[in-house]
């Protein structure tokens, strides 16, 4: 039987999983069916492996839930301190001995860190920040096919790789986890005995005062700021914020604004920036750059206000307002009474 692994990421500060590995474990599982129907021959399950001191029960049965067949915990304390070399090198101790014809990484700090000194090691490519994978037929073959942008967002490109393990990464909120798979499956534990030792040593940790990011992976409704909300006063920025605070939203912002120096980057949406997946995002003088669409395209419902009728926007959302955004946001201000 052939095999997925998903490359498993911990929350280091309470060994919780991290819900991007709930979301890569399911379209695993989705997977595996997808290959089943091209070939009744082409049989696999999925593995979830993590590199842990621990991993608590209850963590493991969501695992299981998401779309887990079995979970390997490469098991060591030396892993409740994130060193990237000693991360990669038990995974690879783990991976020859109990190797897979794909690997699936989540794109997060970690695991761009990880996945290419991995596929490196094991001489095989990478795809990187894939917005779909799925199995096809090639010359009546089944074969992994992963698809991600290219030249600046303007085409998709699906690139299959000449050689196994055949290795994508994925950036959280590309798939959703669902939790309707099994209550149990197996378990195994690992422990490392030859990775080596990193070269970096962490001295101490001090939390950024500055708040450098903008968590957008529970945000339910997102306010985002195009460059159309740009004026000579350059007021309406911060009024958006002003507006996400008081209605308990998310601010956002597209990466034009961020390059203009309008907000900081940490709101940016899109292939450069983060993705959501909101109940609600509202579009405020945002043209509706491929790019930014990326980051943007599976929330809930979309509305986007818009003075150009033709804008490309318009066409992924589920209500349009032609209209100045800045007199939508005075207004909303003046029916909260804080304008
Ligand atoms: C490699 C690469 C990566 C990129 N990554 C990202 C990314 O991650 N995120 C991202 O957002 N972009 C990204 N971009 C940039 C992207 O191509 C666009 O340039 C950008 O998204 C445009 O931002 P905007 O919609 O705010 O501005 P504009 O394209 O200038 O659009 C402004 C819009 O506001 C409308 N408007 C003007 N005045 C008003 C008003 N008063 N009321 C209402 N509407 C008004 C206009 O009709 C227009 O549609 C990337 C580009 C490249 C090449």
């Amino acid at each position: 039987m052939k095999k997925i692994i998903v490359y498993g990421e911990l929350n280091l500060k309470n060994n919780e999983i991290e819900d991007v590995t709930f979301e890569l474990l399911t379209k695993a599982q989705k997977l595996t069916q997808e290959a089943l129907k091209l070939n009744p021959e082409e049989k696999y399950y999925t593995e979830a492996v993590f590199s842990a001191s621990y991993l608590l029960e209850d963590e493991i049965k969501k695992a299981y839930k998401a779309g887990a067949d079995k979970v390997v915990v490469i098991k060591d304390s030396v892993f409740d301190t994130f060193y990237s070399t000693v991360y990669t090198n038990a995974f690879l101790e783990y991976f020859e001995k109990n190797p897979s014809d794909i690997i699936l990484f989540p794109a997060t700090p970690k695991g761009r860190l990880i996945a290419p000194r991995i596929t490196a090691q094991l001489n095989t490519g990478l795809v990187a920040d894939c917005t779909e994978v799925e199995f096809i037929l090639k010359n009546n073959n089944v074969v992994f096919a992963p698809t991600r942008p290219t030249f600046g967002s303007e085409l998709m490109a699906t690139i299959i790789s000449k050689k196994a393990p055949y290795c994508a990464t994925i950036r959280p909120s590309v798939f959703k986890a669902e939790f309707s798979y099994k209550d149990n499956g197996e378990f195994i534990e690992y422990i490392p005995t030859s990775y080596h030792e990193d070269r970096i040593r962490l001295v101490r940790s001090i939390l950024n005062k500055d708040n450098n990011t903008s968590d957008f992976s529970n945000a339910k409704v997102v306010l985002c700021a195009g460059y159309g909300l740009y004026d000579s006063k350059n007021e309406y920025f911060d009024k958006l914020k002003k507006l996400a605070k008081i209605t308990n939203s998310k601010f956002a912002a597209t990466r034009k604004v961020v390059d203009y120096n309008l907000v900081e980057q940490k709101y940016q949406i899109g292939q450069t920036g983060s993705t959501v997946e909101a109940k609600l995002y509202i579009a405020f003088g945002v043209s509706g750059a491929i790019q930014h669409i990326q980051g943007m395209k599976n929330s809930k419902t979309i509305i986007a206000i818009n003075t150009d009728e033709n804008a490309e926007i318009f066409k992924y959302s589920d209500y349009k307002i032609i209209a100045d955004a800045k007199k939508v946001i005075d207004d909303l201000l003046n029916y909260f009474d804080i304008n």
